[in-house]
């Protein structure tokens, strides 16, 4: 007895194959076109940089599906004078396709370890990581007082 396997794509009914739109979104990034159906999941094409030990995007909506520690991998991190966060890089994220810039919080970038030390500075030696703790706690402390603000105005308006 032979064994056959089908596979289904995400939002597809059983037996469909994948979607004109589905087959067309894919074709938006180049890394996603496949010569033999003409689609490749998200999944597989992360899976794929992974395995060739390339930088991998991801907004701020789809970077909590990608496991860093497990893959190897670790967060760019570039200082910059403007005071923008360090550990954003904006680009197209490799999973949804959209501008990461448009996310809340923007993109991550994510870097082999072993590329590490080629690409970036270790953030704790770089006489700004003061600074960018500094920024963090004020960050930190302004969505505190926001969300207090909005609970406030909520209790009054009861
Ligand atoms: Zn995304």
């Amino acid at each position: 007895m032979s064994v056959r396997h089908v596979f289904v794509p995400i939002n597809a009914k059983l037996g469909e194959g994948f979607s004109i739109q589905e087959i067309a979104k894919a074709g938006e990034h180049p890394g996603r076109r496949t010569k033999t159906n003409g689609y490749q999941s998200p999944a597989t094409w992360v899976l794929e940089l992974v395995s060739l030990r390339k930088p991998v995007i991801l907004c701020s909506f789809c970077r909590y599906k990608f496991d860093p520690k497990y893959y190897k991998y670790r967060r760019f991190y570039v200082a910059n004078a403007a005071g923008h966060d360090p550990y954003r890089t904006d680009g197209q994220c490799e999973d949804c396709k959209d501008r990461t810039d448009r996310s809340p919080g923007g993109g991550t970038m994510f870097v082999a370890e072993e590329q590490y030390p080629e690409i970036c500075f270790e953030p704790k030696s770089l006489p700004g990581w003061n600074d960018y703790i500094q920024w963090r706690l004020r960050q930190a402390k302004q969505r505190v007082y926001r969300a207090a603000a909005t609970t406030w105005r909520a209790v009054q308006r009861s």
